[in-house]
């Protein structure tokens, strides 16, 4: 989809160091933590209640946490669980390998010969939703493809949108390169191609990824979200929530002052799933 009037989002010029960008543009950034206090338990009239997670890693057998009640999940890849909320709404992550025909590493890693625990853990990870077709792969040693068509109790957003209680919500799973995972773009113009494809309308984005400057830094000091993805979400889209994970270490909450950005990793650095989930209602819109 073109963006024939409207605001054009530029590649920036340093795109490819992102460390850099966000040392030139902070002092422009407001980047404020937010203390999000779960609401009690009841749920409010008029209000849909969402409950955000990522990066679960298939270990939601082994939270030391219960996922609280809800109207909605979102789910912003690095699968994923089975769980009781009404509508699961969720994207791939990189992870999420055999989402994507064209993921370059699939073949090996399901390669019988050269498979290694990056395949099993894959296996374990499909296995919490698609019972299957587990058996299936691991009868015939081959690669499973595009596997999304085997989620059957799930939203499954890839650069599409879903509204929900009248709520517009848009998922895509991309990621700047790292490794050679699924759902991986160069930074700049590949991946902007595809935050240009998200509509203005927008309520809730869910991507894989971060944007720059939110829940992005890595344990190094490098801040390692997208800078078009920022630039899309503040100049074009801005959306009421912007939930994503990817970036463990990241999680929390912050706000630009009009979007608030939730990193929802559940997982910490170490692959443990120990942070809560980010728990927010909206109103439900008038005639609803
Ligand atoms: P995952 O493998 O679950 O997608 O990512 C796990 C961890 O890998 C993140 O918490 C982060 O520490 C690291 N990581 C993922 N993507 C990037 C990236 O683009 N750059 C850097 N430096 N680290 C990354
Ligand atoms: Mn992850
Ligand atoms: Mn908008
Ligand atoms: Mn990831």
């Amino acid at each position: 989809m073109e963006e024939d009037d409207g605001v054009k989002i530029n590649v920036h010029p340093l795109t490819n160091n992102p460390s850099a960008v966000w040392s030139s543009i902070w002092h422009t950034q407001k980047v404020l933590p937010i203390h999000m206090e779960s609401p009690a338990d009841s749920v409010t009239p008029n209000k849909v209640r969402f409950v955000c997670m990522s990066d679960t890693h298939a270990l939601t057998h082994n939270l030391n946490f219960k996922v609280p009640y809800g109207d909605v999940l979102l789910h912003a890849g690095d699968f994923t669980s089975t769980l009781p909320h009404k509508y699961k709404i969720v994207i791939a992550g990189n992870h999420e390998i055999s989402f994507d025909p064209n993921c370059e590493n699939i073949m090996q890693i399901f390669n019988p010969t050269t498979r290694t625990n990056s395949a099993e853990s894959h296996l374990v990870t499909c296995l919490n939703i698609i019972k299957k077709p587990f058996a299936r792969f691991t009868e015939r040693h081959t690669a499973p493809t595009n596997t999304s068509q085997y989620l059957t109790n799930c939203i499954y957003l890839e650069d599409s949108p879903v509204v929900v209680y009248g709520i517009k919500i848009y998922g895509s799973p991309w990621q700047p390169e790292f490794g050679k995972w699924a759902f991986n773009l160069p930074r700049g113009k590949p991946l902007l191609s595809k935050w240009n494809q998200i509509p203005e309308d927008t309520d809730i984005l869910i991507t894989h990824g971060p944007p720059l400057g939110h829940g992005d830094l890595v344990r190094n000091g490098d801040h390692v979200g997208c800078v078009e993805l920022l630039s899309t979400v503040q100049q074009r889209v801005r959306p009421k929530y912007h939930v994503f994970g990817h970036i463990h270490e990241g999680y929390g909450v912050t706000t630009d002052e009009y979007t608030i950005f939730i990193n929802a990793s559940t997982c910490d650095m170490n692959y443990i799933p120990k942070n809560y989930p980010m728990v927010f209602d909206m109103d439900l819109p008038a005639g609803v």
